[in-house]
């Protein structure tokens, strides 16, 4: 049943199939129900998933697309009953606008794995227009105020948009795996999620090092907070770290060796698996047996733990190294993440959407 009637246009940049370059869309957004804040969107990050669905890496993405969920932006209305947010206020909205908000994942603060599903920011049934969700490469969005999450004003917001995913999806694992001080953690790919991972493992206390194929990267690894850094196409230099973490991260978008990292693991040390390779990673089992491993995955994190966050980046003035482009580059920057050529984070000044 849809629930809305009153709409509006809004433009966007969208693409209308796998093979096709995102290009200027009009769009519909529905008017704010009695829980709705409208956002007039200022920036937008982009992450390589954007890039996955556009393509349909992962297949299941319906046409047309809209990417985009490191949204950040001003609320220039509210519904009645909103009571969080009023018009003005800095906000933002990661992966997810809605979820059953029943269900026990839901209950305990884990929208993200919604046993109804949850209904992500973008490629989604979209419950009050029809059809699919479409995300922030656009000039504005209505999102429910449950999903709407408050950026700290000491933040720079194009900086604290790539925040609402890359942020929380490297937040939430170190969180859950107890990475501390005292603790040596790797971090797999250094792109988005990966210099996000550096900046709060190290954050977290940890000893952090990060494997990357970008030999070019060790300076900005070393400058954003790594202890160590390692070329993880050298065999030797991978060896040196046989059997020695407690945690790794691994952020890498594309198929690689897994099994060279599992080695790298102490005794029931983890290895956790955020980068979603379209094709599936081969695991020689002995890697697991040995010193008792364990491979794991883990999915952006839900509402609440995404605000205590932000609310951690804002205390500790953390947030992500970006390039600001127009909009109009999009499709060039598609390209530059699959050559792993991006510092660090490309964030869309919405201003240039005309
Ligand atoms: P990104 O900015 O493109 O970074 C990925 C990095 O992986 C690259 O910069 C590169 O780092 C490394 N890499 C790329 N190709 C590689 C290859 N063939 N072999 C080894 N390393 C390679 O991407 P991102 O936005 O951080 O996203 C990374 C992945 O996480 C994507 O698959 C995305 O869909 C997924 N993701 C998952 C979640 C979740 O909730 N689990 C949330 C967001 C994104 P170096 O140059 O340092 O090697
Ligand atoms: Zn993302
Ligand atoms: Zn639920």
């Amino acid at each position: 049943m849809l629930l809305v009637e009153s709409m509006s246009n809004a433009k966007a940049y969208s693409t209308q199939s796998a093979t096709s370059p995102l290009a200027l869309a009009t769009i519909k957004r529905r008017e704010p129900t009695p829980h709705d804040v409208q956002i007039k969107i200022l920036f937008c990050g982009v992450c390589h998933t954007d890039l996955h669905i556009a393509r349909n890496d992962w297949k299941g993405s319906t046409y047309p697309v809209v990417p985009g969920h490191e949204i950040v932006g001003h609320v220039t209305g509210v519904g009645a009953h909103v009571k969080k947010f009023k018009v003005g206020d800095t906000v933002g909205v990661g992966c997810m606008v809605d979820s059953c908000r029943e269900c026990d994942n839901c209950k305990e603060g884990f929208e993200q794995f919604c046993e109804k599903g949850a209904i992500f920011t973008y490629n989604a049934p979209d419950k009050h227009l029809g059809g699919m969700t479409f995300g922030g490469y656009s000039d504005s969005v209505v999102v429910d105020e449950s999903y709407v999450l408050s950026i700290p004003k000491n933040l720079d917001l194009a900086a604290a948009a790539p925040l609402l995913c890359a942020g929380i999806t490297t937040y939430s694992p170190l969180r859950h795996h107890g990475v501390s001080a005292g603790k040596k953690v790797g971090i797999v790919g250094l792109g988005g999620l990966g210099h996000m991972g550096v900046k709060l493992a190290k954050a977290f206390g940890a000893h952090v090092v990060v494997f990357t194929t970008s030999s070019h990267k060790t300076a900005d690894a070393l400058r954003l907070g790594a202890d160590e850094v390692v070329n993880s196409k050298n065999a030797d230099e991978m060896a040196k770290h046989a059997s020695s973490f407690h945690f790794i991260l691994d952020t890498v978008a594309a198929k690689h060796d897994i099994n060279a990292y599992l080695q790298l693991l102490k005794r029931d040390g983890t290895l956790t698996q955020v980068g979603v390779p379209a094709e599936p990673l081969d695991v020689q089992v002995f890697n697991l047996i040995l010193n008792r491993r364990s491979f794991t995955g883990s999915l952006i994190g839900g509402i609440a733990e995404t605000q205590e966050m932000l609310d951690f980046c804002g205390q500790h003035n953390i947030t992500s190294d970006i390039e600001i482009i127009p909009i109009q580059k999009i499709n060039e920057a598609y390209e530059r993440l699959l050559k792993s050529d991006v510092k660090y984070r490309f964030v869309i000044d919405m201003a240039t959407l005309q």
